[in-house]
C-alpha cells in the first residue's frame, strides 16, 4: 500500500474507533478518490479495523485493479438489496457509518430495507464530516497540486487582463479563460467560470450572459483549475475603461477588507474570527448589508470544503488548510466588487498562494 494511502486509512481508523464505528461506507466521490486513488465515477469503499473494500460495476474492474491495487475489489451487480447484505455480512460489523449528508433517501431506503433480514446484525449510523475533516488538512504534495492548479488560473488572468475590452462579451471571456486554463494543462474545470459584468456582478454567482461589456463595468470573474482533481479558486474584479468613483470606493473597501484578513489572520483562529477580520472593515464603510457571502471556504478537491470562514464558524484553522480569503460588496443595479486569493496555513500564518494583480 502506498504510504499515503497507508496514512490516509490509519488517520480514518483512528477516526471511526473515536466514534465507535465498526466500519465506514463511503459514497461521496471525493472521499472515495482521497483514500483510494481511484477516480472513477461510480463505487463503494468499505474500511473496517482490517478490510480495504471497493466495489464497483464491470466496467470499473480494470480502473480499479491499476489506480487501487491494494483493495480488496468487490464487484456489484444487479440493485442494492442483491450486493449489500453479501458485501457486509462477512464482516461481522454492528455499527456501520454511512455519508448521510451523500446518500438519498431512496438509496438510504434500499440499504436499510436489504439489511432488514432477522439475522443482520448490521446497524447503519449517520455520520457527517469524517473523511471532510481529514481532507481540511492537506499533506505537502496535495499543496503542491494546488498551487500549480493556482499557477495556471494566474496565467489566465494575466492573459486576459491584455484581451478584455468593451463590446465583449461575458460568454466571449468565459470561454477565452476556460480555453486558456485548459490548453495551459488544467483538468475539467471544478466550476463554471463567472464572468458578471455591470449590474450582473451584483449577482455573487451569476452566469456568463450575451451582455456587452461597457465601458467603465465592474466586471467580476471568478474561475479555477484542476490538477489531478485539486482546484484553484480565484476572483478578480476589472473595470475595461475608466473607473468612476463608486467602482474605485468600492474597490478600495474590498480590498481594505480582503488585506486586512490577510494581515491578521493567525493559526488558532476560528473561522468565524477570521471571518470578522474583513467584515469589520466593510460595515464600516456602510456596507454590512453587502457583504451576504462567508469571508472563505477550504479549497482542495471539492472547490468547497472544510474549513468554513463564516460569521458562525467555530472551525479552528491549523497548519496545512488551504482556504479562500474572498470578501465582496454587491449593490444591486450598480454591480459587486469580489477579490479572492488562496492561502494555505503554516507556520502560524498564512501564505498567499494567488499572485494575480489587484
Ligand atoms: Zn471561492
Amino acid at each position: 500500500m502506498s504510504v499515503k494511502t497507508a496514512n490516509r486509512l490509519e488517520r480514518l481508523r483512528q477516526s471511526l474507533a473515536e466514534k465507535e464505528l465498526d466500519g465506514i461506507f463511503i459514497s461521496q466521490a471525493d472521499n472515495r478518490y482521497y483514500l483510494s486513488g481511484f477516480n472513477g465515477s461510480a463505487g463503494y469503499l468499505l474500511i473496517t479495523a482490517k478490510d480495504t473494500i471497493l466495489a464497483t460495476d464491470f466496467c470499473y474492474v480494470e480502473q480499479v485493479k491499476r489506480q487501487s491495487p491494494d483493495y480488496q475489489l468487490f464487484q456489484l451487480s444487479g440493485g442494492v438489496a442483491s450486493w449489500f447484505p453479501g458485501l457486509v455480512d462477512e464482516l461481522k460489523l454492528n455499527q456501520l457509518g454511512f455519508e448521510a449528508g451523500e446518500v438519498s433517501f431512496n438509496q438510504y431506503r434500499q440499504l436499510a430495507d436489504s439489511l432488514s433480514a432477522p439475522k443482520s446484525s448490521v446497524q447503519l449510523v449517520p455520520v457527517e464530516g469524517v473523511v471532510e475533516g481529514l481532507r481540511a488538512i492537506k499533506e505537502p504534495e496535495e499543496i503542491e497540486l494546488i498551487s500549480r492548479a493556482v499557477e495556471i488560473t494566474d496565467r489566465a488572468f494575466e492573459y486576459i487582463e491584455g484581451v478584455i475590452s468593451p463590446g465583449m462579451t461575458e460568454l466571449e471571456v468565459a470561454w477565452e479563460l476556460e480555453k486558456f486554463q485548459r490548453e495551459q494543462g488544467s483538468g475539467a474545470l471544478p466550476f463554471g467560470i463567472i464572468v458578471a459584468s455591470g449590474p450582473n456582478a451584483a449577482l455573487p454567482h451569476a452566469q456568463p450572459s450575451e451582455r456587452k461589456i461597457n465601458s467603465g463595468d465592474a466586471v467580476v470573474i471568478d474561475m479555477g483549475a484542476t490538477i489531478d482533481g485539486y482546484c484553484s479558486d480565484f476572483s478578480r474584479t476589472l473595470c475595461p475603461g475608466k473607473p468612476n468613483d463608486t467602482f474605485k470606493k468600492v474597490y478600495d473597501t474590498v480590498l481594505g477588507a480582503q488585506l486586512a484578513a490577510i494581515a491578521l489572520i493567525k493559526e488558532g483562529m476560528s473561522g468565524g474570527e477570521a471571518d470578522s477580520l474583513a467584515r469589520t472593515v466593510i460595515e464600516e464603510a456602510g456596507h454590512a448589508e453587502a457583504f451576504g457571502h462567508s469571508l472563505g471556504h477550504g479549497v482542495g478537491l471539492a472547490e468547497h470544503e472544510q474549513p468554513r470562514l463564516s460569521p458562525n464558524s467555530t472551525e479552528t484553522l491549523v497548519s496545512g488548510m488551504v482556504f479562500s480569503i474572498e470578501p465582496g460588496i454587491y449593490l444591486p443595479g450598480w454591480g459587486g466588487v469580489r477579490i479572492e486569493d488562496l492561502a494555505v496555513m503554516e507556520q502560524g500564518g498564512i501564505r498567499i498562494l494567488s499572485k494575480g494583480n489587484k
